[in-house]
């Protein structure tokens, strides 16, 4: 159990939720009424405060804008049919944020600031987290630079913060997905396997171009032969060939999916043969055209199980199997959804109780 912390606690007068159309909520627009705020300078932090979500100040030479210290963390939480509210595995986000803090030159952010700045953020807000068993409150913790200087060296002051926002299904419908084999999102070695917002920003041109196409995302392949799967923007892929569930292994380019982790442990549980290794291109086209690929789709937090209908390599588009089909994603995905919003037993205690 993590302790109650001493924040400073500021509340809102007024609670804005009543402007809210919550049977219709955009993907990461709508803002809950509280914020979390914690600052670190002389090698320190100091006390967090939640105070009312808003605009902060920052100095335009703030170091993260010009060179790019800032990384971030994802999450959900669900409220549970008895009105609970659950947080899905935070200390797995935890140990994640550090990760990247640490590939960053990056300070650490002590888990009682995160855990607990999480909790007392949603239980002052848990009026926020829908009801609709389909939406969820999305948890946004990041940190970035903010010494206001121009040398190129690691920032001496950080602020961490965590917002929330409302959300229902990220992306409403299967997707079309193009395998990249121009464009790199990471290099072995680089930072691929850390949230780190610079890696968003490199990824949107290529995704642009695609979208001109008319494709949703793209899977991304190795930087150095183009030749292997690695994931998508903000999924990790899987697939379903001869039966075996596979996915590409965790390596320095490859963010670990919170939502990956969780999915495999439970198809291993069921009894699913799973395998972490590496997947050509060829691999899947081959399977695809013999029968063989009976499931293909990605697994994330924002998106949760997302099916892919279309897949799109050089210049061929396959028309993928039928989504009723898909045994392993549509069981897995149904028991993890379960799990997470209270539904199924949380044998692995992997829910964060709020209230
Ligand atoms: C966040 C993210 C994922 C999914 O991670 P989860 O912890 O399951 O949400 C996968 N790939 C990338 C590039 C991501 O940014």
């Amino acid at each position: 159990m993590i302790e109650t912390q001493d924040f400073e606690i500021i509340r809102k007068t007024e609670s804005t939720i009543s402007n809210i159309d919550f049977g219709n909520l955009p993907f990461g627009r709508v803002f809950s009424d509280h914020m979390f705020i914690a600052n670190y300078s002389n090698g320190q932090w100091n006390r967090a405060s939640i105070k009312p979500y808003g605009d902060i100040p920052v100095s335009p030479a703030m170091s993260a804008i010009h060179y790019g210290q800032s990384i971030f963390e994802g999450l959900k939480a669900f409220k549970t049919n008895a009105g609970q509210v659950l947080v899905f595995r935070p200390e797995m986000n935890w140990e994640r944020m550090n990760n990247s803090a640490e590939r960053l030159c990056m300070p650490a952010i002590p888990k009682e600031y995160f855990l607990d700045g999480i909790r007392q953020l949603v239980t002052l807000d848990r009026d926020w987290v829908p009801k609709d068993s389909s939406c969820s409150l999305y948890i946004r913790p990041f940190m970035f630079a903010t010494d206001p200087f121009l040398g190129v060296k690691p920032s001496q002051s950080y602020t961490f913060m965590i917002i929330s926002s409302p959300v229902g299904p990220y992306y409403a419908k299967p997707l079309h997905l193009k395998v990249e084999t121009k464009y790199t999102r990471a290099a072995l070695g680089g930072v691929g396997f850390a949230k780190a917002a610079g890696n968003y920003g490199s990824a949107m041109y290529p995704a642009q171009l695609a979208q001109k196409e008319g494709i949703d995302q793209l899977i991304w392949t190795d930087a150095k032969e183009h030749k292997y799967i690695e994931e998508a923007g903000t999924m990790n892929m899987m697939v379903v060939i001869d039966g075996k569930l596979l996915t590409t292994p965790l390596t320095s380019t490859i963010l670990p999916g919170v939502t990956r982790d969780s999915f495999l442990t439970l198809a291993k549980e069921a009894g699913y043969p799973v395998e972490e290794r590496r997947i050509s291109v060829e691999e899947i086209i081959v399977a695809q055209q013999t029968g063989k690929l009976t499931e293909i789709f990605g697994v994330g937090t924002a998106a949760t199980i997302a099916q892919v209908e279309k897949l799109s390599f050089e210049d061929k588009t396959y028309q993928l199997s039928e989504i009723s089909t898909r045994e392993i994603s549509n069981k897995i995905g149904k028991q993890l959804m379960d799990i997470k919003s209270g539904d199924a037993a949380d044998s692995r205690a992997w829910n964060m109780g709020v209230l």
